[in-house]
């Protein structure tokens, strides 16, 4: 058998990767196991995965009630289809279950098998939405700059990362995007959003799109009003409200949704990440009351839209497991009051450390930005990459999270899973 790290070379081109760094360093870490918030990697190191992997292990890892569910799901029915008339328990049990925990008025899921597709599908939903309510020309969305939504056709082009263009430029048009609202005041953020709005004509605009907090911008909060004020306008011009659930969703922030902190409600929520904690892939779409009685009166025919692990039932089946194990060991709650230790941690930090500038947390959302002068928020020039070197130093002491380095920030982010202790909160504040 060849080296691993030599086979991964040749053969697996990894997700968001450079792949000549790939070729010239090889793998630097191959993991093999998980065990709570802890990794293990082939050479028996262990890492605390502050991270929770990609946003996503929010249980924690080796959690075997959910190798138990999936593995009888896949002896009783692995799969079956869920397209036209046929279904299946647990997704129509899932999709039950997540309308009871959704905001108000937001009861009918479309699954998909992953954030991209889901963000995909809404803006399709939304297009078609306003097609059979006799308003085609309604088709822009407006999304922010510094979002991440995915790098599926729709979801690259509502992102407002540039880097995420580069590949293939733009995959659709009729996209455009208002200053994100991080770092300027609620007059300010919703000025851009009206001239943006006002410039592509209020008549032609079919939904905005945001994350609650942006995750992969930076865990980017926006001003106190922002959202209720985006909502108000929404409102005023007829534009529909999608709100990017993926990282946000489940827990993470502190409550069961993102959107729940800003005290308002999305007329569609895009999920995935979370709802399973990554043991599978599974997302989806959820829609108002008020966009499915459209649908049921006027969608005439086929919705030709439609994947096919749309609600597979062994990922529903562990998203159920998944969901009562958040429920039964409070990790809404723990979410909240870890979040609430870490930003202490990061607060003592700022006061200890001369390079630390915003320190910021949304229950086990956080963030901590390098600067090289706190008082001015100078930051550090673009090649020393301090950012980087400091994930670097991290992870040879064994704590896996990630640098933002988009537009000469030097952002580090964390979302460790919602199962953290005190104590170990205090091992990654160290
Ligand atoms: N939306 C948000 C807010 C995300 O953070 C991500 C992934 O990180 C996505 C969408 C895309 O999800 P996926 O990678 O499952 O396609």
């Amino acid at each position: 058998m060849e080296n691993l790290i030599e086979l991964d070379k040749k053969h697996f081109i990894h997700p968001t990767s450079s792949i000549q760094q790939q070729q010239t360093d090889g793998a630097k870490v191959i993991m093999e196991k998980g065990e709570g918030i802890y990794l293990t990697d082939n050479y028996g190191s262990v890492y605390i995965d502050a991270m929770s992997s990609l946003w996503n292990v929010n249980v924690g890892h080796g959690r075997k009630e959910l190798a138990d569910a999936a593995a009888e799901q896949l002896k009783k029915l692995a799969f079956s289809s869920a397209f036209s008339t046929f279904s299946h328990e647990p997704a129509i049990k899932l999709a039950a279950k997540i309308a009871s925990l959704a905001p108000n008025g937001l009861n009918a899921v479309f699954f998909t098998s992953g954030g991209s597709e889901s963000n995909d599908s809404a803006v399709k939903l939304v297009r078609h939405y306003w097609k059979i309510q006799g308003k085609p020309e309604r088709r822009k969305i407006v999304g922010l700059k510094r979002g991440y939504h995915g790098v599926a056709a729709a979801s690259t082009s509502v992102t407002g990362i540039p880097e995420f263009w580069g590949m293939a430029g733009h995959m659709m048009t009729e996209i455009t995007h208002a200053d994100t609202p991080y770092g300027s005041n609620t007059e300010r953020a919703i000025a851009s959003f009206r001239h943006t709005i006002e410039v592509e004509g209020t008549e032609t605009i079919a939904a905005f799109i945001a994350e609650p907090v942006q995750g992969a911008g930076g865990v980017l909060i926006p001003p106190e009003d922002y959202m209720k004020e985006i909502r108000s306008l929404c409102d005023e011009y007829g534009i529909l409200f999608i709100a990017d659930e993926v990282i946000t969703g489940f827990g993470r922030t502190g409550k069961m949704f993102g959107m729940e902190n800003w005290g308002v409600i999305p007329d569609m929520m895009t999920f995935a990440k979370g709802v399973t904690s990554g043991y599978i892939p599974l997302g989806g779409v959820v829609v108002s009351d008020h966009i499915h009685e459209v649908l049921k009166e006027k969608s005439a025919g086929t919705l030709f839209h439609g994947f096919t692990y749309s609600g597979h039932p062994t990922a529903a089946a562990v998203a159920l497991k998944n969901i009562e194990i958040m429920e039964q060991e409070g990790l809404v709650e723990n979410s909240r009051k870890m979040g609430s230790a870490l930003l202490k941690g990061f607060q003592n930090m700022k006061n200890e450390l001369d390079i630390v500038g915003d320190v910021r947390t949304m229950g086990l959302l956080g963030a901590v930005e390098l600067v090289q002068d706190p008082e001015t928020n100078k930051r550090f020039p673009k090649e020393l990459k301090a950012a980087s070197n400091v994930i670097e130093a991290l992870h040879e002491r064994g704590v896996i999270c990630r640098a933002v380095t988009y537009e000469n920030t030097d952002i580090i982010c964390f979302a460790p899973p919602l199962i953290i202790n005190q104590s170990q909160v205090n091992t990654v504040v160290e």
